[in-house]
């Protein structure tokens, strides 16, 4: 029996963890979960779980859930909080699906303790890739992948050695606006761009995927994951999302990873690694049913965000810090309808040209960074 600790319990990744645990009572049980302000869903989940450890984002949750769930549920808050979950002394898994970079220091502080981490929070890895893989290296901690490209490539790299890499190529779906020419996309509002083809996720990681800044955050996290220079990290539009990558050998064999689209597959594979479990939960894929898979070249021109995660993750040092945290208050801005859609671009690469990169940052000069950035693309809105 594995014992978990989630972060961001009432999210899309987090509700569909519990989907997974939920189907598997003798291999999984919850110890310690996190959520931010979803408190009507938290004492939900906590009814049906009996988690031990829960971690709301604020005070005075805080004090409302304590009158609502029963006694032996121990409540923290804040930050501290989420480290006490991470931490929590009896799991071995931490699924991190928490959003943003609020990410990291749990993340340091399950390696630290000896936890597998199973990582679904992106941001983590953009800003903190170099640290975040030296400390899992350290504590022989492993980093499981649950976004779907990056398990897909686990997948295809299962037994294979690192020098045997030519390329890493990842697909992308295209998000909402993916037949909408660039002039097209003048005033569209936060609901289209919130209407995703394939996926049903959370809102900031919809819009990403609308930015097209999603899948240049999994580059840079396919960097740090599989130790792969840029230059051999490719992307293709896939806009069926079936093929959930590929990788290419140096004797030009590739090897794919095919599913329907349905992230549970994912976040359990990252639980029962290295072994599987039956899924009856999830649909079959039957190509016949699919019939044609489409693929096109991507345009950098038309989707920004892509050069700028290229470009910011070559830099690197502080760059990647500064793509993410402007990225998250561009997204949580638009989101609140305070910019236009466009402007999400023009407020991430005004903060990548004033930014002067540090090289090798530590923990604390990436949290500066961080702040600086968020407080720059404020003053800008
Ligand atoms: P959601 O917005 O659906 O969920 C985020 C979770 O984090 C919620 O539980 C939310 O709490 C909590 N949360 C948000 N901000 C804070 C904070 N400051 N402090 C504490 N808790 C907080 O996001 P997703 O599930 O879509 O995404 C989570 C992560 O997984 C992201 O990094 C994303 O990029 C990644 N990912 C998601 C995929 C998907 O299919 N959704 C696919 C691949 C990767 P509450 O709602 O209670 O306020
Ligand atoms: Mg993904």
């Amino acid at each position: 029996m594995k014992h978990i600790s989630l972060l961001g319990a009432t999210g899309s990744i987090g509700t569909q963890t519990l989907d997974v645990i939920r189907q598997f009572p003798e291999q999984f049980k919850l110890v310690a979960m996190s959520v931010g302000k979803n408190i009507d869903l938290a004492i939900k989940q906590i009814y049906d779980f009996s988690p031990q450890l829960v971690s709301v984002q604020n005070k005075e949750d805080y004090e409302k859930l304590l009158l609502q769930i029963p006694e032996r549920t121990k409540v923290v808050y804040g930050s501290e909080g989420l480290l006490e979950v991470a931490t929590y002394p009896s799991s071995d898994v931490l699924v991190n699906a928490v959003l943003g970079s609020v990410g990291l220091g749990p993340t340091i502080a399950a390696i630290k303790e000896g936890k597998t981490i199973a990582i679904a929070n992106k941001e983590t890895l953009v800003t903190a890739g170099h640290i975040v893989t030296k400390e899992a290296k350290n504590y022989q901690v492993p980093l499981l992948p649950v976004d779907s490209e990056h398990s897909a490539i686990y997948q295809c790299l299962n037994g294979e050695r690192q020098d045997d890499i030519d390329r890493l190529i990842l697909t992308a779906s295209g998000g909402s606006f993916r037949d909408r020419k660039r002039e097209q996309l003048e005033g569209v509002t936060v609901e289209e761009a919130l209407n995703h083809p394939n996926w049903s996720m959370g809102a900031k990681i919809t819009i990403d995927s609308a930015t097209m800044m999603n899948k240049g955050l999994e580059v840079i996290e396919a960097h740090w994951l599989f130790d792969i220079p840029y230059e051999k990290i490719d992307v293709v539009l896939h806009k069926e999302s079936i093929i959930h990558s590929m990788v290419e050998f140096i004797d030009r064999s590739v090897i794919a990873q095919l599913g329907t689209p349905d992230m549970r597959v994912p976040i359990q594979y990252a639980l029962t690694y290295p072994n599987r479990l039956e899924r009856t939960a999830s649909e079959r894929l039957n190509l016949w049913e699919i019939g044609k898979l489409h693929f096109s070249k991507l345009d950098f021109e038309r989707f920004r965000c892509m050069a700028y995660a290229y470009e910011a993750g070559r830099v690197g040092g502080t760059m990647p810090t500064v793509l993410n945290a402007a990225n998250e208050e561009a997204v949580a801005a638009f989101l609140a309808s305070k910019i236009t859609f466009l402007e999400i671009e023009y407020l991430i690469e005004a903060a990548l040209e004033r930014h002067q990169t540090i090289s090798l940052p530590t923990l604390e000069t990436i949290i500066e960074v961080d702040q600086e950035t968020r407080t720059f693309i404020h003053s800008r809105i």
